[in-house]
């Protein structure tokens, strides 16, 4: 059996990979190698990658840090890159990847329920992610609130909370409404949502959760598994996540926006075939099953069942967008909010 060797991501990169790189040939001889960039944290992706490692007798190098972070250290490392798997969350991102020329296609051949990839396969799905309304039910009445368009109304003046236009899901989320609304209609939204707003965008999608309920605010937008997470935690996250409640928007129209989290071969990967392998087991049931129920993800497998969090909070209908689209237009997105005065 390999073992993983872990880097942590500190400020002087180089040094971390090369130290972690060193104490695996150090100890171990093997022939087949795998490293591994992630924006994933090292709790949820490491018992995923030792079960990896023990099936196929790898030894893998993992470095986790923050995503835009990685994705320069593999730009600048350039053709002398080690790494041979991007993972990472946002569709922006991983679009963001492939443009910069650090990925490759894909040559693992895909299960038949993945539909959410790259059209040159640069990238895959692993994951969904929803970007719901999260309401505080006793201010907010059943049904008064059905769609994004919703949250422009003058009655919820200064009772919306969201936070800053640089976070990539709401980049993510304003540039899968350009390519289905167009420009106009999407700045009149953002702008109307921007004169909505309690207060300055500050915080996490936890942090809007919070807000909701401590009175900040009566609506916030925020991914699902947050709320799941802290259902799952300490009993005053479960308290205070309990107190709120999803709306699925658009249900009649568009759907609720929808992102990804996915994978990536590296454009200077050396160990292709490991790699290829990983994507597999990636999308495998164990995989798949352990994304599910640990971090309240939807999984890309429609025959993986759902953690019962996710499964209380409803079945819903997705927006369908291109993804790759919602990458490229991720730039314009931040145009448009920066005009609507989203901070
Ligand atoms: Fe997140």
């Amino acid at each position: 059996m390999r073992k993983i060797v872990f880097g942590l991501f500190a400020s002087v990169l180089s040094i971390s990979f090369v130290a972690t790189n060193a104490s695996a040939n150090a100890t171990e001889a093997s022939p087949q190698q795998l490293n591994i960039y992630s924006a994933r944290n090292e709790a949820l992706i490491k018992p995923l990658l030792d079960q990896f490692a023990a099936q196929h007798d790898v030894t893998i190098n993992l470095v986790t840090g923050k995503a835009d972070a990685l994705l320069a250290r593999a730009k600048s490392e350039g053709r002398f890159s080690p790494v041979d798997i991007i993972i990472t969350t946002d569709v922006g991102r991983l679009s963001r990847a492939k443009s910069q020329g650090l990925t490759q296609p894909i040559t693992a051949v895909l299960p038949d329920f993945v539909t959410l990839q790259d059209p040159q396969q640069h990238w895959v799905a692993l994951t969904t992610r929803n970007r719901p309304i999260m309401i505080n039910p006793k201010k907010i009445a059943p049904g008064e609130i059905t769609r994004y368009e919703d949250l422009l109304k003058p009655e919820y003046k200064g009772r919306v909370c969201v936070r800053s236009s640089t976070n990539i899901y709401n980049q993510s989320m304003v540039a899968a409404m350009l390519i289905q609304q167009g420009e106009a209609l999407t700045l009149a939204w953002a702008k109307g949502l921007v004169d909505n707003f309690a207060r300055r965008p500050k915080g996490g999608d936890r942090d809007q959760i919070k807000a909701v309920v401590a009175g900040v605010c009566d609506i916030a937008l925020a991914n699902t598994y947050y709320l799941a997470a802290m259902r799952n935690a300490d009993a005053e996250s479960v308290a205070i996540a309990n107190q709120v409640k999803v709306v699925w928007p658009n249900q009649s129209d568009r759907g609720v926006h929808l992102n990804i989290s996915g994978i990536a071969v590296a454009k200077y990967a050396q160990n292709t075939d490991i790699a290829n392998q990983l994507i597999t087991f990636m999308l495998g049931q164990q995989a798949q099953d352990w994304y599910a129920k640990t971090n309240h993800e939807y999984p890309v497998d429609p025959k993986i069942e759902w953690s019962s969090t996710l499964q209380a909070m409803g079945t819903f209908t997705s927006e369908n967008v291109e993804l790759n689209q919602v990458g490229e237009l991720n730039a314009k997105a931040l145009q448009i909010m920066d005009k609507s005065g989203w901070q």
